[in-house]
């Protein structure tokens, strides 16, 4: 039985003040169990977070980690260091961090395996372009992008970790894959994980969908076998919102 997850992804918004602002509004307002509820913030909010997390239902994720634990890597952000501060997970290769900061498959793969190492547990994004989806590879591309971020992983590792599909045609366009395209790819994704692994691996797995998921469409995107939860960003930042996400159950 795979537990949905709801995850917030901020990108670089909010300021520690408004996190706290957020954490309060939503306070008392998140399912006790039956779904993970997660916001993901960045680094400057992560502090913040945490404490307001406490004692909460709610659970912590990181935008972005190094793959190394410490060092001469001025700008970065330790994976050790967000472990040691009580972070659950980090979310690694959104779309946004492949284009703008040119991170590729190998550096998600030594990512994944750093947070692993240090006891939080990856969300692992992947997700093709419009120009793969027309012309036919985005199943080639969305399982190479898998099959690379996760090798030499072991399957127990993989069981635990997230994988985030957002198709990047759908990231903050307000163009939702329509259900069946979503759940189509995540069970693409969900079979390579057998074939790579085996099927209890596959079967433990949580996929997730990402891509304009927001109060309106989250109940019919989670009814679909293989999708187990939501990457979400605009539609995270507002709690009345988010809470509405948190809460599709009800
Ligand atoms: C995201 O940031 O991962 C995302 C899916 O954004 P949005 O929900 O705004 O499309």
């Amino acid at each position: 039985m795979r537990t949905p997850i709801i995850a917030g992804n901020w990108k670089m918004n909010k300021n520690p003040k408004e996190t706290q602002e957020f954490l309060d509004s939503i306070k008392g307002k998140l399912p006790e169990s039956g779904v993970e509820a997660i916001i993901g913030a960045p680094a400057i909010d992560l502090t913040t977070l945490v404490a307001g997390a406490e004692g909460t239902p709610l659970k912590t994720a990181a935008e972005n980690s190094y793959f190394e634990d410490a060092g001469a890597f001025t700008g970065e952000t330790s994976p050790k260091a967000l472990s040691e501060m009580g972070l659950d997970y980090v979310i690694i290769g959104h779309s946004e961090r492949r284009q703008y900061f040119k991170e590729t498959d190998e550096d998600i793969n030594k990512k994944a395996k750093t947070i692993l190492k240090n006891n939080m547990l990856p969300i692992i994004c992947c997700g093709e372009t419009l120009e793969q989806r027309e012309a036919g590879k985005a199943e080639d591309w969305v399982t190479g992008q898998i099959e690379n971020a996760v090798a030499g992983i072991s399957a127990a590792d993989i069981a635990k970790s997230v994988i985030a599909y957002e198709p990047i045609w759908a990231i903050g366009t307000g163009k939702t894959a329509t259900a069946d395209q979503a759940q189509e790819m995540v069970h693409v994704i969900r079979e390579k994980l057998a074939s790579l692994y085996d099927q209890d691996t596959a079967d433990k797995t949580r996929i997730l969908y990402g891509g304009s998921v927001k109060p309106a469409n989250v109940k019919e995107l989670m009814a679909k076998e293989d999708i187990d939860g939501g990457l979400v960003g605009g539609a995270s930042m507002d709690p009345e919102s988010y809470v509405a996400l948190v809460n599709y159950q009800k």
